[in-house]
This record gives structure tokens, C-alpha cells and sequence, in this order.
């Protein structure tokens, strides 16, 4: 065998490289939670690339390229990332990830991944209690709630009784959803992906709090229907990205349930609010729902990606991909939970259960109430803080961690109004000194923060507030 096969598997250079990596984490994780270093230090495409082009690793200094690229990261553990919904993830899951990533185990198949495959049965079994299902309940982990929502809409199509699509084709071009015009973007690729096309999409509007505007369900079924389309489903938004707003599970469910049609929830982002005590009325009538999909790598502290994928009657799960895989399962139609890929869109899978059942295992389910509702408590905060002050202006009073607002000027119109807040938010974003993103509402930019990061206080909320004033001062003197 050749030398660097030995060196790649050297269990001494392993254990150093491992020991300084956990070491100089640490160190970056208190600079980050102590705003020592700034929260991203933005270049610009072609620069980083080049630098990385002509950059090389000392192989006698590993930890030298982890610490170059931590560096040029942006940094989800500092109190000023306000930015994109993704977790600052807990360490204990950064170590169960890194665990995960040598054990390798693929999880395809009960016997490649016995703990980690009961692991899975237990997290999952935990969420279907929060949701509020019952016995029949069960799901599985997956690479992400836009992989998640495709499987759910699948699994919805599964269960058309007239017709089997899987064996079959579809060629009738008859199918639709009901979905939100605020939905996530991957609702519609998931439509369009099963073959539903534009005319398969029917957009629900949406209320002045961007929920769906449930009155208008049942004119848009019948006008539907007198189209010849046939509702593959409806799904609820919980929450939307845009603005964060819950659609109202409870009156999509009772309507779903009348009329006898699949009841997908959306919960990438907020399906979580079901452990926050303060803020599971947001989520009241999720149990409604025959599938909901909830990303850990959101707001439930995992890395990415992790999203579960729920079914109020665990057994139409294995409805999805019924095919012949006969060199993997012994036996093709037995809904056997314990192997994971007769369900899943995935073959070889990450050990994802690890790392959520890490949270679990050592905190207990209380640490998904604290840190949604710490995240939740924030945003009313940040809101509050725009609320009171003249220059600034809500767009809709938050109902998750997400807060959309905007810096006004006496005397401009939408249009310059637009130009300067998109002008603060790249400002922002090339200063370093915080992470927001912006959002266009009907032709309107805001800028939008999503409070991510439990540690972030009253005092950075003003500071960010202050420092757009100061960059409103610096491009346009002063108002
Ligand atoms: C983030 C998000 C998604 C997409 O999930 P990924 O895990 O990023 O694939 C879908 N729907 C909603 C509501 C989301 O917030």
C-alpha cells in the first residue's frame, strides 16, 4: 500500500489535529458570542475565489486552513447575525456532527446504523408528540424541509385512489395544490416537479398580515373544480419566510377535512413554535395535519441539514417510492420503520438523528421551548424598539423571530425609499458590524431581521438602529 493511504488513516495526526480543532472552536465561539471579531467580513466573489485558488494547506498545519476559513465565514454564534433563518447550531451538535462524519454510518438500511436508526425513531417520536399526534403518528429525517416538502406531496399524490401515478405516469394534467402566494419557493419547484405545472398552482391571497386569506378557499375550489382540476392538496404556511407569518392552521384543517383533501403543513421555519409554551397558540390545529415538515437546522439548535418529516398516519408513509429495491430490502411490501430509505428520497444518509437527539439527550425537550421563545420574545423587542422611534416603520407586527421594517425620509417617495434601504442593507452588509437581509413586499423593500441568536440583546438592537441612522446621515445629510 502506498504512504499516504497510512497517512490519511494516521491515528496520531488525527487525535492532534483533532484536539487543536476543538481548541481554537472554542476560542472562535467565545470571540463570536463576545463580538471580539466582527459577524461577517464580506468580499466580493471573484476576490475570495482567487484568494482560495492560489491558497495552500501546510500539511504540517492543518488547523491553519480551518483557521483562515473560519475567518472569512460569516459567524451565526454573534449577538448582531440577524440575518438568514439558520441556527447558530448548540456545540453538543457540532460534536454530534462531528462524530457522525467519522462513524459514517449510512443509514439506508437498518444494519448500516442500528443506535442511529432507533435514535431517528425516538426524535421523531418526540416531535409527532409535539404536533400533537397520536399513536398512528410517525416520520422520518431528511436532507432538508425542500427535499421534505417534495417527499409530502408525493407521499399526497400516493394516495389518489383512482389512479396509480407511480406505475402509471401522469399524463391527465388535472392535478393542483392550494398553496399561499407567500409559500416558500420550494413549494411551487416541488409542484412543478410532480408535473402540475403553472396551471396546478393555484395561489391562495393573501391577508394584510401575509396569511392566507382563508375566505377565499372555498370560491377557488369550486372554480377549480369547474376547471376539472382535482385539489392534490393544501398546505398551510407555518410560518412564511418572507415576513414570518402563520397561515391559520386550524380553519385550513377544517376546510382540508370537509372536503376531504391532503393537509400539508409548511413548518420548515416555525413548526417549532409547538415546543415554545408562550407560543404554541401559533401553530393550534397542526395536529390537523396528515404531513408537516420542521427544519432542526432552523430553530431547534441542529446544524444543517436535519428536517423531519411527520405523517398523522405513520403507515402512508411507505406509500411514496413503492418500488423494487430487492437488493436492499428482503422484504419489499412490509412497512418496516427501521429501514429508513424505503421512505425517504435518500439511499445513503447522513447520521442526522445524532445530532438532534444530542440536544435532547442532554438538555431535555425544555431547551426548543427556551430558545424559540427566546427568539420569538426578541423580535417583539426589536419591534417595539422600531415601533417607538419616528424614522422607522413595521411592516407587519411580528409573529415569529422575523421582523420586516423599514428606515423612512421626510419627503421621498417608494421609489427612493426603495433605493436608500436597499443602499443601508449593502452598507450593512460591507461594514460587517451586523448581518441583516432585506425583502420586497408589493413592490416595498424592508429591511429584515430574523432573531437567530438567543444572545443578541436590547442594547445591539439599538446599536443596529443607531448605526442605520448614522448611514442615512453619511448618504444623504441629514433629514
Ligand atoms: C427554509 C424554508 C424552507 C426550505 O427548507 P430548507 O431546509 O432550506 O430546504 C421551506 N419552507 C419554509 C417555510 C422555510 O422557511
Amino acid at each position: 500500500m502506498s504512504d499516504i493511504l497510512h497517512q490519511i488513516y494516521n491515528t496520531s495526526s488525527f487525535r492532534e489535529n483533532g484536539h487543536q480543532l476543538v481548541d481554537f472552536l472554542a476560542d472562535y465561539l467565545e470571540n463570536a458570542l463576545k463580538k471580539e471579531i466582527p459577524v461577517n467580513e464580506f468580499r466580493n466573489v471573484e476576490e475570495q475565489y482567487l484568494d482560495w485558488k492560489n491558497f495552500k494547506v501546510d500539511e504540517d498545519n492543518t488547523i491553519s486552513f480551518f483557521k483562515k476559513l473560519a475567518e472569512g465565514s460569516i459567524h451565526l454564534h454573534h449577538p448582531h447575525y440577524m440575518g438568514h433563518q439558520i441556527s447558530p447550531p448548540a456545540p453538543v451538535a457540532a460534536l454530534a456532527g462531528f462524530f457522525a462524519d467519522l462513524i459514517n454510518n449510512g443509514m439506508g438500511v437498518y444494519e448500516m446504523g442500528g443506535p442511529s436508526t432507533a435514535l431517528e425513531k425516538i426524535v421523531i417520536e418526540t416531535l409527532t408528540k409535539a404536533m400533537g399526534y397520536g399513536e398512528e403518528a410517525s416520520g422520518f429525517l431528511t436532507s432538508g424541509g425542500t427535499l421534505a416538502n417534495l417527499t409530502a406531496l408525493l407521499t399526497a399524490r400516493s394516495q389518489i385512489k383512482d389512479r396509480n401515478i407511480w406505475v402509471e405516469g401522469y399524463n391527465h394534467n388535472d392535478l393542483a395544490i392550494l398553496v399561499s402566494d407567500q409559500a416558500h419557493y420550494c413549494i411551487d419547484r416541488a409542484a412543478r416537479i410532480l408535473g402540475l405545472g403553472e396551471q396546478g398552482i393555484i395561489k391562495v391571497p393573501t391577508n394584510e398580515s401575509y396569511g392566507m386569506d382563508t375566505t377565499m378557499l372555498d370560491d377557488l375550489l369550486q372554480s377549480a373544480e369547474a376547471k376539472g382540476k382535482k385539489i392534490l392538496a393544501i398546505i398551510g404556511s407555518a410560518c412564511t419566510t418572507s415576513t414570518g407569518s402563520y397561515d391559520d392552521l386550524q380553519a385550513i384543517g377544517d376546510f382540508a377535512h370537509k372536503h376531504g383533501l391532503w393537509f400539508h403543513v409548511d413548518g420548515a421555519h416555525g413548526g417549532a413554535a409547538a415546543f415554545s409554551s408562550s407560543y404554541r397558540y401559533l401553530v393550534k390545529g397542526i395536529e390537523k395535519a396528515d404531513s408537516i415538515v420542521i427544519d432542526g437546522h432552523k430553530m431547534m439548535m441542529t446544524p444543517s441539514l436535519i428536517t423531519a418529516l411527520l405523517f398523522k398516519n405513520g403507515s402512508l408513509s411507505f406509500d411514496t417510492f413503492r418500488q423494487n429495491a430487492q437488493y436492499l430490502f428482503e422484504k419489499e411490501l412490509d412497512r418496516e420503520w427501521h429501514n429508513l430509505a424505503k421512505r425517504t428520497f435518500e439511499c445513503t444518509k447522513l447520521m442526522m438523528s445524532v445530532k438532534m437527539y444530542s440536544i435532547l439527550a442532554v438538555y431535555g425537550i425544555k431547551a426548543w421551548d427556551e430558545f424559540v421563545t427566546r427568539l420569538y420574545d426578541n423580535a417583539r423587542m426589536f419591534s417595539d424598539l422600531v415601533d417607538t422611534t419616528d424614522e422607522f416603520e413595521l411592516a407587519i407586527p411580528p409573529q415569529s423571530n422575523i421582523v420586516c421594517y423599514r428606515k423612512t425620509w421626510q419627503g421621498f417617495n417608494r421609489e427612493e425609499h426603495n433605493l436608500m434601504n436597499e443602499a443601508i442593507r449593502k452598507k450593512i452588509l460591507i461594514e460587517g458590524q451586523f448581518y441583516i437581509v432585506q425583502t420586497t413586499l408589493n413592490g416595498t423593500v424592508f429591511l429584515r431581521n430574523t432573531m437567530m441568536n438567543p444572545f443578541t440583546t436590547l442594547e445591539d438592537m439599538k446599536r443596529l438602529l443607531i448605526r442605520i441612522n448614522e448611514i442615512c446621515t453619511e448618504l444623504y445629510g441629514s433629514n
